[in-house]
């Protein structure tokens, strides 16, 4: 059964349910209370991948989406985008914007994940918080009539934010949802949400713009280098990009040199599969290498190491690897050049 030929059963139904995609920031969480304010039963939908900014690493990565949909007693379900979007964004059929984000591609491979719940669930239509005219690549008219036909969701998704402004979907046609009790706004300013959500004590909801590192210019480089360099990457070669020092020492070789205890601490947990290199006996910065090195690359690494330790500025210093319970120690003598810190940079 197509999404736009569900059954009428749907409708006969007292109390429709929708499927909301929820980030967590200001749009989806006003979409969300839109739909509840017509009595519907809302399902929210949050998608994390690698590249989120906007929830706590450390709380699930959908702490925002949580508190939004506890705050106003919906039911969450948590979609992670896996290597089937690291794929899309590799190679997106619509481009990227500013940085590597694949914004078009990503939205269909979204409301696509969200069709399926939609039609598991019975649910009447997919609701999101996008505004008209709010995103240049993805939210012009001709971008949201792409992404409805694109992701098999033609008649059944509804932008309840902007959607006086647009064709009537099929459960607004059916009279499911009230049409007149939905907005009609245009363009970036956020002002108007910013006072409905005011208006309606919606709490919790974070970052007005949503974030996503995708867009960083300093991630798109590096991601790129990944798809260029390393033809076996996986997700946590993605996840890898959005922290740290990152530095190409040839082809084969990367390093990943951490930029404080924190990330110091997330590039020893990865030990079991990267060989993982800090001084020996004293503080400083932890590196990880992915790819393959000699002696020369080793001298290399360590003279990095030392450039990034501020407490080392004169003397040998003794470097140690560890990759499966095996250890190698050397001594780097002095520190990177300028100019070769420059030259392995991405
Ligand atoms: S900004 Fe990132 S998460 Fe948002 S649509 Fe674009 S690629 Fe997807």
């Amino acid at each position: 059964m197509s999404a736009g030929g569900m059954s009428s059963c749907i409708a006969a139904t007292s109390r429709p349910s929708v499927v909301v995609l929820l980030s967590g920031g200001l749009d989806s969480s006003l979409a969300v209370k839109l739909m509840l304010d017509q009595g519907l039963n809302v399902l929210a939908l949050h998608f994390v991948s690698p590249f989120c900014t906007c929830s706590p690493r450390k709380q699930g990565g959908c702490s925002l989406a949580a508190r939004v949909a506890q705050n106003m007693g919906v039911k969450l379900r948590v979609m992670k985008k896996g290597m089937d979007y690291l794929r899309i964004v590799e190679r997106p059929r619509f481009g990227y914007g500013r940085g590597l984000n694949p914004c078009i591609d990503c939205r269909i491979y979204m409301l696509r994940r969200a069709a399926e719940v939609m039609m598991e669930t019975g649910s009447v239509c997919v609701v999101t918080g996008e505004v008209l005219g709010q995103r240049p690549m993805s939210q012009h008219r001709r971008a949201l009539d792409l992404i409805e036909r694109e992701s098999g969701l033609t008649g059944r998704l509804l932008r309840p934010l902007s959607a006086r402004l647009l064709p009537a979907t099929i459960p607004e046609r059916e009279g499911l949802i009230r049409r007149e009790s939905m907005l009609a706004l245009r363009g970036r300013a956020r002002t108007l949400q910013l006072t409905l959500a005011k208006e309606r004590k919606i709490e919790g909801f974070g970052c007005a713009s949503g974030g996503c590192l995708l867009t960083d210019p300093v991630v798109a480089r590096r991601l790129k280098d990944v798809f260029r360099y390393c033809p076996e990457w996986d997700e946590r070669d993605a996840r890898l990009t959005t922290f740290g020092r990152h530095f190409r020492i040839h082809e084969g070789l990367k390093v990943i040199l951490g930029r404080n205890a924190g990330e110091n601490a997330r590039l020893e947990q990865l030990t079991g599969w990267l060989p993982v290199v800090s001084f020996r006996d004293k503080p400083g910065p932890t590196a990880g290498l992915r790819g393959v090195y000699g002696e020369q690359e080793l001298a290399a690494v360590g003279r990095l190491l030392r450039r990034f330790a501020p407490k080392v500025t004169e003397g040998s210093v003794e470097i140690c690897l560890r990759h499966n319970g095996q250890k190698k120690t050397w001594v780097a003598h002095e520190s990177a050049t300028t100019e070769e810190v420059r030259q392995w940079a991405i």
